[in-house]
């Protein structure tokens, strides 16, 4: 089935098409500042798997157009993929929250648009430029069905203890403050991969205890048993947990009100500084890329240096947690930028664990490159598996899609 995902964002439009029957990507590419100035200065990036990539500046006042151009873009006589619209079958839309009501994908309909518009005060940010990438995709694509995975839905198994908040229980009841978790597209398609290589390896899927590790510009954690997630380090939204390239993931709450009443800061204020300058970039001074900490840290940047340290840490006190959530611990998995890339952040996230039996081959670790089914970077003697897995959300998302609509 040929199924194109989409990732809706408040002035940018990521697609990736797929041939669902192959598992492989035919296309992928994004439009970026749409309808920002009137969507002038908006450009297209598209780049078919074999063939060359260009780039066009057009004009993009809104969504709708921006979906216009890149179904122009899919057909088209010289870098297009496919020789008229009606090749594609479904779309997937990677939608950021579903709050309670949805635990899986959905065939959209009216009852899913009522839904995630329900649950857009807990996204405001995104789900709302969802539905539009959704209604675009409708009105550019009548009649072919459409799909939302929800970044959310994978975490919807853990229990009341791990995603309940310390607040007056109606906090939850009536305005949904609860953890919810994010990233659950990314840390199932890991763990599922994850879970594959340890059937093959001999345990039983419905016993595996997985930790994996998305470390990006976002990063989170999930405790995943048996094919569920039973906790993640997200929660409510995507600040809390690790830290993160502009995030301070976990903080006392006590801090908050202090930015009000020392520096003055409205609510605004302090939300955008807790999400865009801290972090990486804030504990630094120096960048929220992980590759510029490193670079500054080996030249002698001690702030450099005490960022990789909180953010290995935090890291390394989760593993912990997790084993003891899970009840035991058979793989840990690094994915995503840093995850995927990153030999010295690897080791220390996970150095002196060896009580827990997790140790790293230094050699393995150093020279790992990527490969869609996961490498295996732990020491052979070691009872936890240590595993480096290129996430594919987009792949996933497709799967998901092409499964819904044919009824499998
Ligand atoms: P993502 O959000 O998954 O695209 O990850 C982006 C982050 O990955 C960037 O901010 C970089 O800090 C990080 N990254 C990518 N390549 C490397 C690398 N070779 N070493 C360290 N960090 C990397």
């Amino acid at each position: 089935m040929i199924v194109l995902v989409v990732n809706c964002g408040s002035s940018s439009v990521k697609y990736e098409l797929f041939d669902t029957t192959t598992e492989k990507s035919l296309a992928s590419g994004a439009a970026d500042r749409v309808g920002v100035n009137g969507g002038t200065q908006a450009i297209l990036q598209h780049r078919p798997a074999s063939g060359t990539a260009f780039e066009t500046q057009r004009s993009m006042k809104d969504h709708e157009t921006a979906m216009e151009l890149i179904l122009e873009a899919l057909c088209h006589p010289e870098h297009g993929v496919i020789s008229s619209l009606n090749e594609i079958q479904a779309v997937g839309h990677r939608v950021v929250h579903g709050g309670e009501k949805f635990a899986a994908s959905m065939l959209i309909d009216e009852y899913v648009i009522a839904g995630v518009e329900e649950v857009a005060e807990l996204a405001p940010l995104h789900n709302p430029a969802n539905l539009v990438g959704i209604r675009a995709c409708m009105h550019a694509l009548p009649g072919v069905s459409q799909v939302a995975v929800f970044d959310t839905a994978f975490h919807q198994t853990i229990e009341r203890r791990a995603y309940l908040y310390g607040l007056p229980y109606e906090m939850y009841e009536k305005h949904g403050m609860r953890r919810y978790g994010f990233h659950g597209t990314s840390h199932r398609y890991v763990s599922l991969v994850a879970g594959r290589l340890l059937t093959e390896a001999g345990v039983p899927a419905d016993e595996q205890c997985i930790i994996t590790v998305h470390l990006g510009n976002g990063c989170s954690m999930s405790a995943v048993k048996g094919g569920k997630s039973v906790d993640t380090t997200m929660g409510l939204t995507p600040l809390e947990g690790l830290l993160m390239g502009t995030r301070c993931g976990d903080l006392d709450p006590a801090i908050v009100p202090m930015l009000h009443d020392k520096f003055g800061m409205t609510p605004a204020e302090a939300d955008a500084m807790l999400n865009k300058e801290c972090g990486l970039l804030g504990v630094s001074g120096v960048s929220s890329d992980m590759r510029d900490l490193l670079v500054a840290a080996e030249e002698g940047n001690e702030r450099a240096a005490a960022a990789i340290e909180l953010f290995c840490y935090r890291v390394k006190k989760y593993i912990g947690a997790y084993s003891a959530a899970l009840g035991g611990l058979h793989a840990v998995v690094f994915t995503a930028g840093i995850g995927e890339n990153s030999s010295p952040i690897r080791a220390k996230c996970v150095e002196n664990m060896a009580y827990l039996g997790i140790n790293i081959d230094e050699d393995s670790n150093n020279t790992v490159t990527s490969q869609p089914d996961g490498v295996d970077i732990s020491r052979p003697e070691t009872s936890v598996r240590v595993y480096v897995i290129p996430t594919d959300e987009e792949l996933l998302i497709a799967r998901d899609t092409a499964s819904l609509v044919s009824g499998d």
